[in-house]
């Protein structure tokens, strides 16, 4: 068998949350300027209300809605496929298994959020969402699940790429999202840079502030969505892992180590969350691992510690691994795991030595990518890439000790729309990049 896929009748209808079998549960959010826990009230001015019941939830299960669940069946169920020419070419005794996210329409795992926080947006009478976008794949994603539900959206996303990155724009417009370079002129923020530098780059810093003051504005109409980090986010995604539990029983199979890639942790969280139920609920051994870059480690040499979980310091404290929220990571191609912390969910979970983690330079990640792309036919995002080759070197371990594995990693999102970094790499162009703690933004 190739790949492995549900009926519509089969797909799952609750998301896990893990929260509720943590016998050490995260630490709440801080109000910065208090120092208190944040309130659900100071929350529900800045995100939805249901989805800040989520963020706080304690519930083991929660009910995808049936709106959400009809629009998750444009691609879901995604395949869980066998990788049998990967495994060929690396000789290895072990089986490798990969859940294919690529397949959604954004081209990423991002609209397994992005669609139930546009449905409880709309559900609750807001009109327009706000929100950043860096490399661009968040923007794509919530401009996908906006128009859906018929909700205005206006995406602030960095100034280097947008200018760097047209497709991704083309995307974000295609699905009726107003798509603004920042910084800009539509906010206070925005223009007080551009009035001390009008030919500022922008960073995801800037844009976040820009998104933020537009809801704060007008807290009935205009809501902030994020891609990432939070605990409802990393809710959404366990859609993946619970169909993935399915899939490999139906492939007779019980997986030795799950694999992800890590930006804030959601995709990561996703596959990994419902095999980690079985571990803490049912005594199973399945080891876990999340995978970052190397140049920017948070989870194997940051602090655990509260921090702000955006660059300019406008969201509540969160305790979390972090580099330090004015860290800037080097400019890998891996766009999507440039962020200085992790969600707060998962830092626990490391914290307590119920996952691990492994940091990947960028060039074995594109050497795994690259064989990845000639067997399996897929060519995966260069975040993807680091999920691959962690499985690499597990199946590679395999075969010195001469032991048969079952290694299943998420295969997060495609690379079409990254081909520039294909194109530096064939040219020979690509570099290690190292993590050099002291690349802080200056103060004044
Ligand atoms: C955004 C993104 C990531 C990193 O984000 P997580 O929240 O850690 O999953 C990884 N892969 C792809 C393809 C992405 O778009």
């Amino acid at each position: 068998m190739k790949k492995i896929l549900l009926t519509d009748r089969q797909l799952p209808t609750r998301w896990y949350n893990i929260i509720a079998d943590m016998k050490t549960r995260p630490l709440p959010p801080l109000n910065p300027a208090t120092r208190q826990p944040a309130t659900p009230e100071e929350l529900n001015t800045i995100f939805a209300e249901e989805l800040v019941k989520q963020e706080i939830s304690t519930e083991r299960y929660i009910e995808i809605p049936e709106e959400v669940q009809d629009i998750y069946r444009i691609y879901r169920c995604t395949p869980l496929v066998r990788a049998r020419a990967l495994e060929k070419a690396l000789d290895t005794p072990a089986k490798i298994y990969f859940k294919n996210e690529s397949v959604s329409p954004a081209g990423s795992h991002k609209p397994n959020t992005a669609i139930p926080q546009a449905f409880y947006n709309a559900r609750q009478g807001v009109k327009y969402l706000t929100t950043e976008t860096g490399g661009g794949q968040w923007g794509t994603a919530i401009a996908f699940a906006a128009q859906h539900f018929q909700l205005d959206l206006k995406v602030f996303m960095v100034k280097v790429s947008y200018n760097q990155k047209p497709y991704r724009k083309l995307m974000m417009n295609t699905w009726g999202a107003e798509v603004i370079p920042s910084p800009s002129t539509l906010t206070q923020a925005g223009r007080h840079i551009l009035a001390g530098d009008p030919d500022c780059p922008g960073s995801l810093g800037m844009a976040i502030s820009e998104a933020i003051e537009m809801a704060v504005r007008h807290p009935e109409s205009t809501k902030y969505c994020l891609g990432s980090v939070l605990n409802h986010t990393l809710l959404h995604q366990t859609i993946i892992g619970e169909e993935a539990v399915l899939q490999m029983e139906m492939a007779g199979e019980q997986p030795d180590v799950v694999i992800g890639c890590f930006g804030g942790g959601s995709n990561f969280a996703g596959i990994a969350f419902p095999f980690l139920r079985k571990n803490l609920t049912g005594g199973a051994h399945i080891r876990v691992v999340a995978v970052e870059p190397a140049s920017c480690p948070k989870l194997t040499r940051g602090a655990f510690r509260y921090d702000f979980g955006d660059t300019a310091g406008l969201t509540p404290l969160l305790p979390m691994y972090t580099l330090g929220h004015d860290f800037i990571p080097a400019n890998i191609h891996a766009g999507g795991l440039r962020y200085h912390g992790a969600g707060a969910i998962v830092s626990q979970l490391l914290k307590d030595g119920l996952m691990e983690a492994v940091a990947l330079p960028q060039l074995e990640t594109f050497t795994a990518g690259m064989l990845f792309a000639r067997t399996e036919g897929i060519i995966p995002a260069p975040e993807s890439m680091h999920a691959i080759a962690a499985a690499v070197r597990e199946a590679k371990k395999a075969k010195e000790e001469g032991i048969s594995r079952t290694i299943l990693f998420n295969l997060s999102g495609h690379g079409m729309v990254d081909l520039y970094a294909y194109e530096q790499y064939l040219a020979g162009n690509l570099t290690d990049e190292e993590y050099m703690p002291e690349n802080t933004i200056e103060r004044g």
